[in-house]
């Protein structure tokens, strides 16, 4: 049986003006444009939920959590993301460390991120420390460099407990 597993997660939200913006579980209450979705939109969740669900070999984000149905209509993703943790701990794997990079020219997240790492920390059941957020920017390319979207690119290790 193995010890360790790897996964990885990706998400991309167009970003909308007079949408909530709420990344990795913090808002920003003074940027213009938030990510459009069926739960609140938060990609940095979204990716890390699926990158923990591929560790454990537990599928996708939306075939526990379907955009179709209508209990996950503007759901918190932390919410969301400490489902994930219990789905993953009941398969008998606890969470070894994440690491997310969040591609968007807006908001800027540097002065955020202690407080991203604090909430996602929280939903994981980890010490903050266990959790890394990274943002960069799209330096003018792409739909991220055009301020269209925000991407999340995400890994997740799992251990199994006492290893
Ligand atoms: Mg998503």
């Amino acid at each position: 049986m193995s010890t360790f597993r790897i996964g990885q997660g990706w998400d991309r939200h167009r970003l909308v003006e007079g949408r909530r913006c709420v990344l990795g579980g913090v808002e920003f209450p003074d940027c213009p444009v938030g990510p459009l979705g069926h739960s609140d939109g938060d990609p940095v969740c979204h990716a890390l939920a699926d990158a923990l669900l591929g560790a454990a070999g537990l599928g996708d984000i939306g075939r526990h959590f379907p955009d179709t149905d209508p209990r996950w209509a503007g759901a918190d993703s932390l919410d969301l993301l400490s489902r994930v943790r219990d789905l993953v701990e009941a398969a008998g794997w606890r969470v070894g460390n994440v690491d997310a990079t969040v591609i968007t020219e807006r908001p800027l997240l540097a002065p955020a991120v202690p407080r991203m790492q604090g909430k996602l920390a929280g939903a994981l059941g980890v010490e903050p420390g266990q959790v890394s957020v990274k943002g960069t920017r799209g330096e003018g390319l792409g739909p991220e460099g055009r301020g269209e979207c925000v991407t999340v690119q995400a890994v997740a290790l799992l251990q199994r407990p006492g290893a």
